[in-house]
C-alpha cells in the first residue's frame, strides 16, 4: 500500500525541534525554566537511588498522568521509584484507573517519610499535597514540576512555568532530558495530562507546542478515542440524576451562575464524589454568565469550590484570595462553610462589571 502522504511527515517520539518564529514552550520571551534549573534537577535524579513522586490531592489526569510517566521513566533508569498523593482515603479516581503504571503507587502511609529526592506534579502549594505535605517538609530536595501561576515556589527547586498548557508538558521534556523514551504506556499517561488540561484542545492554554506534542504521543499508537471515552463519555446512571438535580437548582446572579451537589443527592444514588467533576462543564457553558460556580460536598462532609471564566474575571486570584488556587480561567478551593456562606464570601471578592 503506498503510504498516505498526509502521514508522510509523521513525528517520531523525541525531543522537539523548535518552532519556526515560535518560542518552545508556547510562552513569551525567555524560556521559564532556565537551563542551570533543568542541570540542577537532572543532577539530583541522576545522582539519587530513590525518587519519591507526589502529585496533589483528589489527582487529576495532569497531575496524576505526569507523575506516572516521570515514575515509569525512572523506574527504567533503574530508580527506586515510590508515587503516591496524601488523600485520607486513598483511592484513584474512577476516571483513571485506565491509566498505565499505577503499580508504582503507594498508600501515603507507606511514602518514604523523609525522601532525598521529592519531585512533586501540578501542585501549587505544600497543603495540596494533604498528608504527604508533612513529608515534603521533612525531604532533603524537593523539586516541584508545575504551571500554575499561583504556585507559591515551596521546593527547593522550581521547575515552573505558568506559560505551559499543562504540567505534562514540562514531564514530557523532563523524561527527554533523563534520556528516557516514549512508549505507548507513556505516552497515555502524558496524553491525559495534555487533553485533561486543554480541554480537549479547546482552551486558550492551547499552543502550537501542545498540538506538536500531542502529535509525538499519538505517533507512538496509544488510542484517543479509548482514552476520550474514559474521560469524558461514560458515567453510572446515577451520574445522569444528580446532573439532573445540580441543573435544576442552578442560579444565575447577573453574570455568575452557579450550583451546588450536596453529599446527600450523591448518596440517593450511590455516586462517587470524583463522578461528579464533569458538571461544571455543563453549567460554565451559560451564555448570560461570565463566571461559573460549582460547589461540591466531598465524603468528609466539606465543600469544594471549582471555578470556571470565559476570560474577563480572574477567577485564579479569587480562589487563591480564598485559600486556593489554579490558573485565570479555572480555579478551585476548599471551603471550611455551608452553601450560603461560601457563595456570599465568592460574591464578595469577585470584581464586578463597571
Ligand atoms: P477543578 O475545578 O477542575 O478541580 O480545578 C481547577 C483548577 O484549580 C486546577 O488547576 C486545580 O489545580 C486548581 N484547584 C482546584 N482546587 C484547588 C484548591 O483547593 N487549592 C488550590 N491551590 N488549587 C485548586
Ligand atoms: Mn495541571
Amino acid at each position: 500500500m503506498t503510504p498516505d502522504v498526509r502521514d508522510r511527515d509523521l513525528p517520531v517520539a523525541g525531543p522537539p525541534e523548535p518552532l519556526p518564529g515560535t518560542p518552545d514552550a508556547g510562552t513569551a520571551g525567555a524560556p521559564a525554566v532556565g537551563e542551570a534549573v533543568w542541570a540542577r534537577v537532572t543532577g539530583l535524579i541522576e545522582r539519587a537511588e530513590e525518587v519519591a513522586l507526589a502529585c496533589h490531592v483528589t489527582p487529576d489526569g495532569d497531575a496524576l498522568g505526569s507523575m506516572l510517566a516521570v515514575g515509569a521513566v525512572l523506574h527504567g533508569l533503574g530508580k527506586r521509584v515510590a508515587a503516591s498523593f496524601g488523600d485520607r482515603i486513598f483511592a484513584v479516581p474512577r476516571l483513571l484507573r485506565y491509566l498505565p503504571h499505577q503499580d508504582l503507587l503507594v498508600p501515603p502511609g507507606d511514602f518514604p517519610e523523609a525522601p532525598e529526592l521529592l519531585i512533586t506534579f501540578d501542585s501549587s502549594t505544600l497543603e495540596r499535597l494533604g498528608l504527604l505535605a508533612a513529608n515534603a517538609e521533612r525531604a532533603r530536595e524537593v523539586v516541584v514540576v508545575d504551571h500554575h501561576p499561583s504556585n507559591t515556589g515551596f521546593g527547593t527547586v522550581s521547575l515552573i512555568d505558568p506559560g505551559v498548557a499543562a504540567t505534562a508538558m514540562l514531564a514530557e521534556d523532563l523524561i527527554y532530558r533523563l534520556g528516557g523514551t516514549l512508549d505507548r504506556d507513556i505516552a497515555t499517561c502524558l496524553y491525559t495530562g495534555l487533553v485533561t488540561d486543554t480541554g480537549s484542545f479547546r482552551h486558550a492554554s492551547t499552543s502550537p507546542a501542545a498540538h506538536l506534542m500531542a502529535a509525538r504521543l499519538v505517533a507512538t499508537g496509544l488510542r484517543t478515542d479509548e482514552i476520550a471515552r474514559e474521560l469524558w463519555d461514560r458515567s453510572p446512571f446515577g451520574y445522569l440524576k444528580v446532573l439532573a438535580a445540580a441543573l435544576d437548582r442552578a442560579t444565575l446572579e447577573d453574570d455568575l451562575v452557579w450550583t451546588f451537589v450536596s453529599q446527600v443527592d450523591r448518596a440517593a444514588y450511590g455516586l462517587p464524589y470524583d463522578e461528579v467533576e464533569g458538571i461544571i462543564d455543563v453549567v460554565r457553558r451559560t451564555d448570560e454568565a461570565e463566571v461559573a460556580v460549582i460547589l461540591k460536598e466531598d465524603d468528609q462532609g466539606v465543600w469544594q469550590v471549582s471555578t470556571r471564566s470565559k476570560g474577563a474575571v480572574d477567577v485564579g486570584a479569587v480562589c487563591t484570595a480564598l485559600g486556593g488556587g489554579g490558573h485565570h480561567n479555572a480555579a478551585g478551593y476548599t471551603s471550611p462553610h455551608g452553601v450560603e456562606q461560601t457563595m456570599a464570601d465568592f460574591r464578595a471578592l469577585l470584581p464586578r462589571k463597571a
